[in-house]
């Protein structure tokens, strides 16, 4: 992808905007953008520098992220909603063309790297009550400031706060400005080795353990127990609006990733605002449980988009039948009377039943959990509830002194 149109190859200590952002490391990429970590000369405050693929669809995305970006920045002049904010943004011209670049402020690790942090374990129902509300802050701006939808939530795409600030205390950061390229220095960030990139390294050998872990719950990286969290400030943004639209203005038929996805995205019955609540249940369920909420598969004689519907059918119960046959694609699916045409036969077991045999929850945590998330998850979208609603269900502040996972206390912190 390092060609004409493609991303943009970054030395580290490659100077931006005539020289105001030096590159760092590199923090992340995604399918339009590799993001760079940067340090801002002029505040002497570290950025996230994300730089996209010139191509004329790229440029054209990045403009759009953009303007949605300054609409967020512009309605929270206090930076207190939880969204990611845009301090700059301008075009860099290289070898494979111009790209528009955007500086965010820098932000920690992702709820997905939380998640593999954390063994799959499931974070403890407090932490995940505080994740929560920061998500549930964002959403209510967006949605009902803004009238944005994000479309594509995630926990790659929820972005923790990174405690430190590395410019204050660069010691304990472990991260000292690089204000120039270094000799002999890589493409791509291979050559300075700092101390946090020896600990990334580290961590991502950890996380790869733990991935080919993750649906054997009887040995491996499973049997380890949950890493301690203690002390780690669970406050996070949400990031990405590369593919939010105004709800009055929405281009793209088949949104969000998969595991996020809503019944009504499937059957293509047209969407709005809830779409994103569906996928707040599914990131709050896979916090709480480490468990991908849904994760259907191809199987024989059915597809990804069947099982999808029947594992919504066998958690939540069976789809009423108006809703059923409603979409444009419903006949790809259901017959007349709104069963599913290739899958027969569908297993039972509701969510407050899962959480205590599957995930050993007690009868009471469970039966508030499910409380909070099964309206959220109502097949009709009109029916669920709105971030603001939300925000004021009683569940967001109850404190639970669940033990299920606390241990190995003193562990690395999380982030930096
Ligand atoms: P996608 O293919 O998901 O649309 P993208 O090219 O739009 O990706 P982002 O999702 O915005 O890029 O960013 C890619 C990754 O870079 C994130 O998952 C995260 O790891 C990192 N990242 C993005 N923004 C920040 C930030 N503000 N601070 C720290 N890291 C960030
Ligand atoms: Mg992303
Ligand atoms: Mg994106």
């Amino acid at each position: 992808s390092y060609r004409k149109g493609g991303y943009h190859a970054v030395r580290i200590g490659d100077p931006f905007a005539s020289g105001r952002y030096i590159a760092q490391r590199k923090l992340g990429w995604g399918q339009f953008s590799t993001v760079w970590l940067a340090y801002d000369t002029q505040t002497s405050k570290y950025v996230a520098l994300k730089i996209q693929k010139s191509a004329q669809q790229f440029a054209q995305a990045a403009i759009h992220e953009i303007e949605v970006l300054c609409a967020i920045a512009d309605g929270d002049p206090s930076n207190s909603k939880c969204t990611v904010r845009l301090i700059d943004h301008f075009k860099h011209a290289g070898p494979n063309g111009q790209h528009p670049c955007m500086v965010l402020e820098f932000l920690g690790d992702s709820l997905l790297q939380l998640i593999r942090f954390n063994r799959y374990k499931g974070l403890e129902l407090n932490k995940v009550r505080e994740i929560c509300k920061c998500v549930l802050i964002a959403l209510d701006y967006l949605h009902r400031e803004l009238g944005i939808i994000h479309t594509d939530l995630k926990p790659e795409n929820i972005l923790l706060f990174s405690t430190i600030d590395p410019a204050k205390d660069p010691i304990r950061s472990g991260l000292t400005p690089i204000l120039e390229r270094p000799e002999g220095g890589t493409l791509n960030g291979g050559s300075t080795m700092n101390i946090i990139e020896k600990k990334l390294k580290r961590r991502a050998k950890r996380a790869v353990a733990n991935i080919s872990g993750r649906r054997d719950s009887m040995g491996g990286a499973a049997a380890k127990p949950a890493r301690c969290l203690d002390g780690i400030d669970m406050r996070c943004k949400v990031v990405d609006f590369g593919n939010a639209c105004w709800a009055d203005k929405r281009f793209a038929e088949e949104i969000q990733t998969r595991q996020y996805r809503a019944p009504e995205v499937i059957l293509q019955s047209g969407y709005t605002f809830s779409v994103d609540m569906w996928s707040f249940a599914c990131i709050a369920f896979e916090l709480s449980t480490g468990d991908m909420m849904f994760a259907p598969k191809t199987g024989e004689g059915f597809s990804e988009d069947e099982d999808h519907l029947a594992l919504m059918m066998e958690l939540l119960g069976k789809m009423p039948r108006k809703i059923a046959v409603g979409g444009a694609r419903s006949k790809d699916f259901f017959d007349r009377h709104g069963d599913l045409k290739r899958i027969r036969r569908l297993k039972n077991l509701p969510l407050d039943r899962l959480l205590v045999t599957k995930y050993k929850f007690s009868d009471t945590d469970a039966r508030e959990f499910r409380e909070f998330l099964s309206p959220l998850l109502d097949f009709s979208p009109e029916k669920r509830p709105t971030a603001q609603q939300c925000l004021q269900h009683p569940w967001l502040n109850l404190r639970s002194s669940d033990g299920k996972s606390k241990v190995d206390a003193g562990m690395s912190k999380l982030k930096i």
